[in-house]
């Protein structure tokens, strides 16, 4: 009998990280790390792992959300999943009733994301392969099948996207190899969580630059005046050669996001990221003609590839942040890296959370090797947390990620972080009340 989808399990699992205000922003003060975590299981008895991240409260919605997609998966045939992911991938984002939840924007989309990545990593593990090489060696005509095109043909089309992958085919061995050999360049946020005292960012400032990393973030955004004694004091701290990118997560209207950049231009930051509301792309060409030569930089809140298109088009943004688990996971990762290069903006995926840092490499990676083939001006987000409960966690050499060989997706949680951090009723949680 054919290999089939025969469960679907999800759990809301919660790490305690506002404890130590690890991950605190200027509207996410106190966030509790969590992941909505799908197993799927095949008859024959292969897994597949695959997450949504959220940040606290709420995650059981997200966890919600991925039960009433999971009659879409179970019962699939595997050879048939592996022969077409894009044909599943649009009845996931497409069904008949759930689509009314979106469509494809917020916690219905996350859920297909949290699917979508766990089928992908289903699929290395199947083949022995990481996901960036399983990508990345996949032909120019079978990644195009990937993209679903009816909303993005203005700005891309089928043949443009053949045009692209071709061009990068030929030096796909040869990236690979210096891949493998040398990794891919990081930056780290460690530094630069707003709850963090001005002590702790400077020492982990001078830390990350003898880590080898050439670009650190800084939360901006709460306070003008902090902000201001902040990003000097990192600048003193790392000096006029390591780029400081900062990130107001959102803060400001357009108008005050122009005008809290000025005092902070001297100290020369690197780009400004997510400076007001995720979903006005014409806010963001506003400040961007306003700022530069400061970049700005948007994505882990941009809901699905149309948006993104539409930020490329209004020359909204100078650096592309896509995310694992915002947009429907790999998938539609496939078609925003295929947009990013048509527009030629450097992609620099957001990570840190949980999982993300695992995930993300595989799609920065698969770009550089197939779509790309550069990663001039192209950084991946690190932050040191959570990855201890990873089965397979991100490997960093000298600022690079390491280009992971474990087959699948990274998104495979311990056993046993998972027991002791399931919502309500784990150790954790239990002995926290
Ligand atoms: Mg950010």
């Amino acid at each position: 009998m054919t290999e089939q989808i025969v469960s679907l399990d999800v759990t809301d699992v919660r790490f305690p990280t506002s404890r130590e205000l690890d991950g605190s922003d200027a509207m996410n003060p106190e966030p509790d790390y969590s992941a909505t975590y799908v197993t799927v299981r095949t008859s024959g008895g292969a897994e597949g792992h695959g997450l949504a991240f959220t940040i606290g409260r709420g995650n059981e919605v997200q966890a919600a959300a991925v039960s009433a997609l999971a009659p879409l998966v179970v019962g699939q045939s595997v050879p048939e999943l592996l022969d077409d992911p894009g044909a599943f991938h649009r009845r996931l984002v497409n069904d008949g009733q759930l689509r009314w939840l979106g469509p494809s924007k917020g916690v219905i989309h996350m859920a297909a994301a949290a699917i979508d990545n766990a089928v992908w990593d289903l699929a290395g593990r199947l083949v022995g392969k990481p996901v960036w090489r399983l990508l990345a060696e996949m032909s120019p005509e079978q990644l195009v099948s990937l993209v679903d095109f009816r909303y993005l043909r203005d700005a891309l089309t089928p043949e443009e996207a053949l045009d692209i992958l071709r061009a990068a085919a030929p030096g796909r061995a040869e990236r690979t190899e210096h891949l493998l050999a040398h990794g891919y360049p990081a930056y780290t946020t460690t530094p630069g969580w707003l709850g963090y005292t001005d002590e702790k960012l400077v020492r982990l400032a001078k830390e990350a630059v003898a880590d080898g990393f050439r670009q650190i973030k800084l939360k901006v955004g709460a306070d003008a005046e902090a902000d201001a004694r902040r990003l000097r004091l990192a600048r003193e701290a790392v000096g006029p050669d390591i780029r400081i990118a900062i990130d107001a997560n959102q803060a400001w209207g357009v108008t005050e996001a122009i005008e809290r950049l000025r005092p902070l231009a001297p100290f020369d930051p690197y780009w400004i990221e997510e400076p007001t509301s995720p979903d006005d792309v014409l806010g963001h060409a506003a400040i961007r003609r306003a700022v530069a030569p400061i970049r700005v930089a948007t994505g882990e809140h941009c809901q699905n590839q149309v948006v993104f298109k539409q930020l490329l088009q209004a020359e909204g943004i100078d650096i592309l942040q896509l995310d694992a688990s915002r947009v429907a996971g790999v998938t539609e990762n496939v078609a925003i890296l295929l947009l990013a290069a048509k527009f030629g903006v450097p992609v620099c995926p957001h990570a840190g959370g949980v999982g993300l840092c695992e995930m993300v490499q595989h799609l920065a990676m698969f770009d550089y090797v197939a779509v790309s083939g550069t990663t001039e001006n192209r950084v991946i987000e690190y932050v040191d947390h959570l990855h201890e409960h990873f089965t397979a966690p991100v490997t960093l050499r000298d600022g690079h990620y390491l280009a992971p060989l474990t087959p699948g997706l990274g998104a495979e949680l311990h056993p046993a972080s998972v027991a002791d951090h399931r919502y309500p009723e784990g150790p954790v949680w239990r002995e926290s009340r």
